[in-house]
């Protein structure tokens, strides 16, 4: 008899709850990890997640090699590819780390019932997130939609307990069950190979995770607060990816930016940490945050044709250099600066006036992070549609935005080599140069910001007069 550890977004050896709860049974252990593109309300993986999860499963299956096992790979419905292992392997305990959106905990729910009718132990833990989704409520017992008396509520509680260690050695079962090649899954792609950007950016895995942990602890955590805004520098952590994939856990992160010392840069990258458990508790507690506006007043909202604009929105090709450089910096590395994501998502939303679901589910194709939760907020929060969203009449002007946070033009000269000899004047509004540059060189302004101002204004004058 063995007991299965089912890794899913908890792609590490430490501090893993779901782990260390099997090698406590004194029971052999199987990880397993299933690609489950079937199971029906789960949204499968976009195309750069597919990219990163083959890296990622490929470095937790040496990790688990030095500890004596491996990893065990099955792909399906994960409730009847998980049901069918326990009878193979006379399983008699599964456990797994929670996740929380809709699809997967009605799949979940459903597995552990059924395990427990068999007789199994089927267990779940707290791994991915600092607090629990109903652990953090307001003073009538209900949910926060405000992020600011969120975080407070959640920093009132005891803080995270200390990281579990990773084990020294796992127990392994008699005989191996068959597994899938990582290969066959075919997770990368072929031609054209789109991801040799990506493969210079990032190392997944728990090593890579913990790498960029300790390099933003030592060159980014103090100058944090000014810096962050910044798309030029590297101001922020670019843990986003390895906190999608589990590779790191949110109390790991917490924990070793605490020990450092309390301060503001601090208190400040922890707030951030903070609105990821803000758009966890928004997803846990409605349920379809991609597809669903928050605030129902806009689900009457006049959206435009996206006709062609948006394929120019994707390529980087607007006119505009910050949000083509945000566009060219996903397309080339699957990340995107936050701050330019404001900028690339309130251009496509308010200037474009195109739906935010056309843009969350390009970013859900192209980031390396790409969250069910952190992605469906973002881009609500943008729009105007979200919990404790920027209020509609806030329209970021590209050139001025351009102007405060790149002011050098460094950032849009790296993405845009188009622009490198402008003048810092006029790098992000290219057609007040004294000699513009030809549309085959640079396109012009798909439209014109403040004309596309007025027309995003008067659309939510409707919205305000329904609401
Ligand atoms: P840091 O500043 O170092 O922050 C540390 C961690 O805190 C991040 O890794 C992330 O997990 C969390 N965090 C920081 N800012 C936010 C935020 N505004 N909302 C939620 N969590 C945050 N983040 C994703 O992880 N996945 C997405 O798919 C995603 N889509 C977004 C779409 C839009 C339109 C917008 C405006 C934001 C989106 N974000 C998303 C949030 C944010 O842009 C990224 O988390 C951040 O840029 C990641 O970089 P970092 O790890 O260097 O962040």
């Amino acid at each position: 008899s063995v007991s299965i550890v089912w890794l899913r977004n908890d792609l590490r050896v430490s501090d893993n709850p779901a782990l260390v709860e099997a090698l406590r049974t004194g029971q052999p252990v199987l990880p397993v990890f299933i690609l489950d593109d079937e199971t029906v309300g789960r949204r499968p993986l976009g195309s750069a997640s597919r990219w990163w999860l083959h890296y990622s499963l490929h470095s937790l299956d040496e990790s688990l090699r030095k500890l004596g096992s491996r990893l065990t790979l099955r792909r399906g419905p994960a409730g009847r590819v998980l049901s069918d292992l326990v009878t193979e392997c006379a399983a008699t305990s599964v456990f797994w780390n929670r996740a929380y959106d809709e699809g997967s905990r009605h799949r979940d729910a459903h597995l552990k019932k059924s395990l427990a009718e068999r007789g199994l132990r089927a267990e779940s833990f707290k791994a991915s997130l600092l607090f629990e989704p109903w652990e953090v409520k307001n003073q009538s017992g209900d949910p926060f939609k405000v992020f600011t008396p969120f975080w407070r509520a959640c920093r009132a509680l005891p803080p995270p307990d200390e990281p579990l260690p990773a084990p020294k050695s796992l127990p392994v079962p008699k005989t191996w069950p068959a597994t899938d090649l990582l290969a066959d899954w075919r997770l990368l792609p072929t031609t054209p190979d789109w991801a040799g950007g990506l493969r210079a950016a990032w190392t997944p895995g728990e090593a890579g995770a913990l790498a960029r942990l300790s390099r933003f602890l030592d060159i980014a955590l103090d100058a944090y607060r000014d810096a962050r805004d910044l798309p030029a520098v590297e101001g922020t952590s670019r843990l986003s990816p390895h906190l999608a994939f589990g590779e790191i856990s949110p109390r790991q992160v917490w924990r070793a930016a605490t020990n450092r010392g309390a301060s503001a840069a601090v208190d400040k990258f922890l707030s951030e940490m903070g609105w990821r458990e803000f758009a966890y508790s928004l997803l846990f507690h409605n349920g379809n945050l991609a597809e669903r506006n928050f605030r129902p007043e806009f689900d009457t909202f006049p959206w435009a044709d996206p006709g062609e604009t948006v394929v120019a929105w994707q390529k980087g090709l607007t006119g505009y250099p910050i949000v083509d450089a945000g566009m060219r910096e996903l397309w080339a590395t699957g990340w995107m600066h936050n701050r330019v994501r404001m900028i690339a998502a309130s251009f496509l939303t308010k200037d474009l006036l195109i739906d935010w679901r056309a843009g969350e589910r390009w970013f859900w194709d192209t980031l390396v992070d790409a969250d069910p939760a952190n992605n469906a907020t973002g881009w609500q929060w943008v729009a105007g549609c979200g919990a404790d969203a920027a209020p509609y009449f806030r329209v970021f002007n590209p050139v001025l935005q351009g102007a405060k946070f790149d002011p050098k033009g460094e950032y849009v000269r790296r993405w845009v080599p188009e622009l490198a000899d402008l003048p810092d004047a006029v790098v992000h509004s290219p057609w007040t140069a004294p000699k513009p540059l030809p549309a085959s060189v640079y396109p012009g302004r798909v439209v014109e910001h403040g004309a596309a101002r007025d027309r995003a204004l008067a659309a939510f004058q409707t919205v305000k007069k329904s609401a």
